[in-house]
């Protein structure tokens, strides 16, 4: 087997995660720091495919919920089918913003310019993560443990804040 060909069960999962996500392949290669052929020889390899979440995504959604509800019939074809667009760009541009933060977050940690901190909460030092408030400014992070990151998020969903 090619040096190349191993993927740890780490990388494995990151490019799942990419592609459920909706990144390209050509931003997974940018992000993982592998070439095109690389992660497409990959995905073929792992049988991992972003059809069924990237559809499920882009899914013209139905009902009195939506844009298009306009009393069920009227709810043309065109529109659905400019609406999905909408709604794929949007989410499309949301995860590269987010994801590029994170992959700038590495880069600085690697080359030193970025050093992680212990848990504002706690202080622990083990596993703590890279928390965002603004993906425009990816080295603008806050160092929590996974607990602690995990209890912000819970308290920021309703505001509808992501991060890595
Ligand atoms: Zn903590
Ligand atoms: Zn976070």
């Amino acid at each position: 087997m090619k040096n190349w060909e191993r993927w740890t069960d780490e990388d494995v999962r990151k490019l799942k995660e990419y592609v459920d996500v909706g990144l390209s392949n050509y931003e997974i290669a940018d992000i993982m720091g592998k070439t095109y052929g690389i992660i497409n020889n990959a995905m073929n390899r792992y049988g991992i495919k972003r059809d069924r979440m990237v559809a499920e995504r882009m899914r013209c959604p139905s009902g009195e919920d939506s844009p298009n509800w306009k009393g069920g019939k009227t709810a043309s074809r065109e529109r659905c089918r400019i609406n999905r667009r909408e709604y794929s760009k949007e989410y499309y541009e949301n995860n590269r913003e987010k994801y590029y933060a994170k992959r700038d977050v590495s880069r600085a940690i690697k080359a030193g310019s970025l050093k992680k901190q212990p848990c504002e909460v706690c202080e622990r030092l083990e596993n703590v993560e890279a928390h965002h408030d603004d993906y425009s400014k990816p080295l603008e992070v806050r160092w929590l443990c996974p607990l602690h990151h995990k209890g912000l998020h819970v308290k920021l969903r309703q505001r509808e804040v992501e991060c890595v």
